[in-house]
């Protein structure tokens, strides 16, 4: 297969292991899921028939910690594209250092399809199939794309029932009545704007906010706290678009024309796959930060980089959102809560110190800016297996 997103997810690793000094058996290690679950899920439907749903889990590497990855609802969640996400958390949580591994989850299902109930009785099903491979210190889902902290919840009290005790450490992204974080929903994007005053200060472009000028693709959740941020620091979010068109300077744009203009800064922040090698070569921008996940394709990259155009992986700029996710974790270990200025605070110094130890590499070995996120995440889980003696 052409696009399977798992064959690139091992081709990536395999980029990277020049870098470092991998014997042929660890590189072997760290290419596969440590373990993949399949299950099928069968759902009494509100007309009384059943209905089976195909649904997985991979938990690709744990050196640094317990697995950590979302659970997507969508109908094209494939076991390829679950292996591959999970990879790709193990070098988010590793380039953030923060003591997870990486996982990932899903049912292939369109949710908008399910009655409320429908919904309840799937995302509870697939905690039964599952719940031995869950747990705090083991792996520890969260929400991804279409489930919410409604899910979480219910996902929440499936698991509780069959252990026979209270774990809110299980499972992340809950509603905060149940030990949700505070500050969590802002959370990616503001980890994004972190990133963007650490790139300033480093930066051949404007030195002050005001001068800057800045394009959103995408004003979801991560967009739209992205440009919150940046507008109360007095950047110049000049244009913005969501998945109808956008707005430049006050006239209407298509997304293609965003992702074209003329700014310093260019921000991803809405699906995969938007910078493309067809569009590689008209980019504008001297900077792109990726706030969504995967927007900028291997082939981009590479036009990018040789054009001189620096951008930042989302592996560092979307972490802010596994970031405040392990703080919820460690706040429901502790049975003790933090507000919103302390989250955000804690947040901030893990974006400055990942951003700062991502730039060094990339100064120093002159590759792009992905490479040198992947030399030290990878490097890390590497180091973490060899003490471990795996
Ligand atoms: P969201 O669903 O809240 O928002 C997505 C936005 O993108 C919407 O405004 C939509 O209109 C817009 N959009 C869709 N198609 C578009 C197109 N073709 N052109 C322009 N805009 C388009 O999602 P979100 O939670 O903000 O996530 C956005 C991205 O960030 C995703 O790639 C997601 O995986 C990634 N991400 C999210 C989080 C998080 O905490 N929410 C964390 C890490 C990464």
């Amino acid at each position: 297969m052409l696009n399977d997103p798992f064959v690139n997810a091992r081709k990536q690793i395999d980029n990277v292991a020049k870098y470092l000094d991998i014997d042929k058996k660890t590189l072997a290690k760290i290419k596969t899921p440590d373990r993949v679950l399949k299950a099928d899920l069968k759902i009494k439907m509100d007309n009384g028939k059943t209905r089976i749903f195909k649904a997985f889990r991979s938990q690709f590497n744990n050196a640094k910690g317990p697995y950590k990855g979302g659970i997507r609802f969508h109908q094209n969640v494939s076991e390829s594209e679950v292996k591959a996400l999970s990879a790709w958390m193990t070098w988010k949580c590793s380039t953030v250092g923060i003591p997870y591994g990486g996982s990932k989850g899903g049912i292939v299902v369109d949710p908008k399809t399910l009655s409320t109930g429908e919904l309840e009785r799937l995302s509870r099903a697939y905690m039964r199939a599952f719940y031995q491979v869950f747990g705090a210190w083991i792996d520890v889902p969260a929400p991804d794309v279409n489930t919410t902290g409604q899910i979480m919840a219910w996902m929440l009290d499936e698991y509780q029932t069959l252990v026979g005790h209270q774990e809110p450490a299980m499972i992340t992204g809950k509603p905060l009545e149940l030990g949700g974080s505070q500050g969590r929903t802002e959370a990616t994007g503001l980890g994004g704007f972190y990133i963007l005053e650490s790139l300033r200060r480093k930066w051949k472009g404007p030195t002050l906010p005001k001068k800057t000028t800045i394009a959103v693709q995408g004003v979801g959740n991560v967009g739209y706290w992205f440009i919150e941020f940046a507008k109360k620091a007095g950047y110049q979010i000049v244009a913005w678009s969501n998945s109808k068109g956008g707005e430049y300077k006050g006239k209407k744009i298509t997304n293609d024309q965003l992702l074209e203009l003329p700014v310093d800064v260019l921000v991803p922040a809405a699906l995969e796959n938007m910078i493309t090698k067809e569009n590689a070569a008209k980019i504008k921008a001297k900077y792109i930060i990726e706030m969504a996940n995967g927007p900028v394709t291997p082939e981009a990259d590479e036009i990018l980089f040789k054009r001189g155009i620096v951008s930042l992986p989302d592996v560092l700029c979307n972490a802010g959102g596994v970031t405040v996710s392990y703080f919820e974790w460690v706040q429901n270990n502790m049975g003790y809560y933090w507000g919103k200025e302390e989250v955000w605070a804690k947040l901030k110094k893990i974006m400055d110190r990942s951003f700062a130890e991502v730039w060094a590499i990339y100064q120093e070995k002159k590759v792009t800016p992905r490479m040198a996120a992947y030399i030290l995440a990878v490097g890390r889980v590497v180091q973490a297996m060899k003490l471990l003696g795996r």
